[in-house]
């Protein structure tokens, strides 16, 4: 039988619908095997995941999903088997959710000098105690009647020139992957397709990666289309990294995106759990 993974997901601890406990049964009546959490900047949502997946027989694979800052743009990165209780990761992160709750009461004074007050109020009922982030403004603006659909929300409020859009002061690609490796996790490119980078610009940002010690990227991901998998394939098998698959599943509300639907790794592609430094092994599962 072959064993599905799927290595990027979010909870309720990021900007993920659904609790960590639900995820993990959703994915398991999905029919995925190894299924990583991987909540934006944030490891709180693990420690749950792991005590439902375990009487399921399901591996959980401890994540983090780091938002790092690159040459002026916003850039994912997997950590995938991190050890939460690794001191220099979790200071890390409490650097990160520390600019998000600046930010989140800054895009909320952005939105109300735009003419649409108490955002922030909003954002944090719909974060229900987790950080806020920009999804949660997107919930929020969607159940007042201010747009109508997350996406829609992006576009014309959360993005680079529109009312409520603040840029990002993330981690630095060297201090991001030196917390992953301090935690002891494998480092991998989220949607490498997704950031519309030139063919050229993504080669350079893949040898600055690895030269960090990065050592894999997303060929496979909710967010890539048809043509960014074949070229992301391509571009894994030259770079001579390790190929991952991720949903990126944020919660039932984005159907398209379905737990336990991902397509096999392109021919030629080394998955990144027959690395010798994955944290799960075949064994482990039976
Ligand atoms: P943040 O890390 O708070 O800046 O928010 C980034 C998150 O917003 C991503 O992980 C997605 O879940 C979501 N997101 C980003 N861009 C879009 C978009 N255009 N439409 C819907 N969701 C988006
Ligand atoms: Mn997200
Ligand atoms: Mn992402
Ligand atoms: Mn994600």
């Amino acid at each position: 039988m072959p064993v599905h993974y799927d290595l990027h997901s979010h909870s309720r601890a990021s900007d993920g619908t659904l609790s960590p406990a639900e995820l993990v049964a959703a994915a398991h009546a999905g029919g995925v095997d190894v299924l990583a959490l991987t909540d934006h900047d944030t490891t709180e949502g693990l420690a749950e995941a792991a005590q439902v997946a375990r009487p399921l027989g399901m591996q959980l694979v401890p994540g983090v999903e780091i938002s790092v800052s690159w040459q002026a743009q916003t850039i994912h990165v997997l950590g995938l088997g991190v050890d939460s209780a690794c001191e220099p990761l979790q200071q890390g992160l409490s650097g990160l959710c520390d600019f998000r709750n600046w930010r989140a009461e800054e895009i909320g004074r952005r939105l109300a000098r735009a003419g649409i007050p108490d955002c922030y109020a909003g954002a944090c009922s719909h974060a229900r105690g987790s950080i806020v982030g920009r999804t949660h403004f997107a919930h929020h603006l969607v159940a007042e009647g201010h747009a109508k659909s997350v996406r829609d929300v992006f576009k014309r409020f959360l993005v680079n020139n529109k009312p409520g859009y603040v840029s990002g002061k993330w981690a630095s690609l060297e201090d991001a992957l030196h917390w992953i490796d301090a935690a002891g996790g494998l480092a991998v490119v989220a949607h490498p397709g997704r950031y519309g980078m030139t063919a050229s610009k993504l080669r350079r940002f893949l040898g600055e990666f690895r030269e960090c010690g990065g050592v894999g990227m997303e060929v496979i991901s909710g967010s890539h289309s048809r043509d960014n998998v074949t070229a992301m394939a391509a571009l894994c098998r030259s770079q001579n990294m390790l190929a991952s698959c991720g949903s990126d599943y944020h919660g039932p509300e984005n159907p398209w995106i379905r737990l336990g639907q991902l397509p096999v790794l392109p021919a030629g592609c080394q998955p990144v759990w027959e690395s010798d430094r994955w944290p799960v092994t075949r064994k482990e599962l039976q």
